[in-house]
């Protein structure tokens, strides 16, 4: 079965599985992206910060695969905040990963604390207004963040990227995310593997003849959330990709959702700067 699409305020759409390269050494990043583009991955997630994007650039030039068929997103660089400073760094990743646009630009961190998050979207609508960013988002926004942008700015952000993974739900940023049309997209879907000893969660994926990762992913799916898992195995790569064919009850996601006990893994976004 394919990828479904879910669709954005942008009047685009997004694959709801796609592939993460954060941590993919940029010498090993055109093998690995050639790898998930071989799999059946169509939308992959970088950022200036991960270092990676000429190799992302070069895997996607050296595939023979349509560029409409393709979902790329990268991210503003936190010390890039700024008007006229994240459009030159747009300009740049852009020229890092070969294209002319991207399918979603993302402000990849709030940082409160430099104030920038504000004019930097005004710059993220110019860069959407000139076709170069077919959506514009956000990642790791708080709801009061998000709502800081309803009141000052134009344009809704049409994804919020945060963390999110059986033991970090943030039931509360998707809520607020959902009502106002902001889709929500996990990353570290699966926990950065540290969900291996669930037995409940084992259960299920025995029970399917699956295993724990796509139980997770497949949890995900059914909540509506955009996942972007990463691997640099091939053969993980295929398992993550294959969560299309089975369907958990209401009562296994049950059992899923009580896992949740706060437990972040990354950074508090009202900390970073
Ligand atoms: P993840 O939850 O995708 O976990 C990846 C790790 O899980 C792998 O390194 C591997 O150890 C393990 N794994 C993967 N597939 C597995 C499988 N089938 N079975 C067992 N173990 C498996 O974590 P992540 O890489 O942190 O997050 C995914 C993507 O999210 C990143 O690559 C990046 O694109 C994005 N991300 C964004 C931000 C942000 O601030 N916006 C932060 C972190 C990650």
């Amino acid at each position: 079965m394919s990828v479904p699409d879910i669709a954005l305020n942008s009047g685009t759409t997004i694959p709801q599985l796609g592939f993460g390269v954060f941590k993919v050494d940029p010498a090993q990043t055109e093998r690995i992206v050639s790898d998930a583009l071989e799999v059946g991955y169509r939308h992959i997630d970088t950022a200036k910060a991960y270092d990676n994007e000429p190799g992302v650039g070069a895997a996607i030039a050296a595939s023979a695969i349509p560029r409409e068929e393709l979902f790329v997103t990268t991210k503003l660089f936190n010390s890039d905040q700024g008007g006229q400073s994240a459009l030159d760094a747009f300009d740049l990743s852009l020229a890092k990963l070969g294209l002319d646009y991207v399918d979603l630009y993302l402000i990849h961190w709030p940082c409160p604390a430099r104030g920038l998050f504000v004019e930097s979207w005004r710059s993220l609508e110019q860069i959407f207004e000139s076709g170069r960013a077919r959506a514009i988002g956000v990642s790791n926004f708080l709801p009061h963040h998000l709502q800081t942008l309803l009141d000052e700015t134009t344009v809704v952000p049409a994804v919020n990227q945060i963390e999110l993974h059986p033991y970090f739900q943030q039931r509360e940023a998707s809520e607020f995310g959902r009502s106002h049309g902001v889709v929500t997209e996990a990353w570290s879907p699966l926990g950065q593997g540290t969900l291996v000893d669930e037995a409940g969660v084992q259960a299920i994926a025995d029970a399917y003849g699956k295993s724990l990762a796509q139980v997770i992913l497949r949890w995900h799916i059914q909540n509506g959330n955009v996942v972007i898992p990463k691997s640099n195995r091939r053969e993980r790569m295929a398992e993550n990709f294959d969560v299309f064919d089975f369907e958990l009850t209401q009562a296994e996601i049950g059992i899923i959702d009580a896992l949740d006990r706060g437990g972040r893994l990354g950074s508090d976004p009202d900390v970073v700067s």
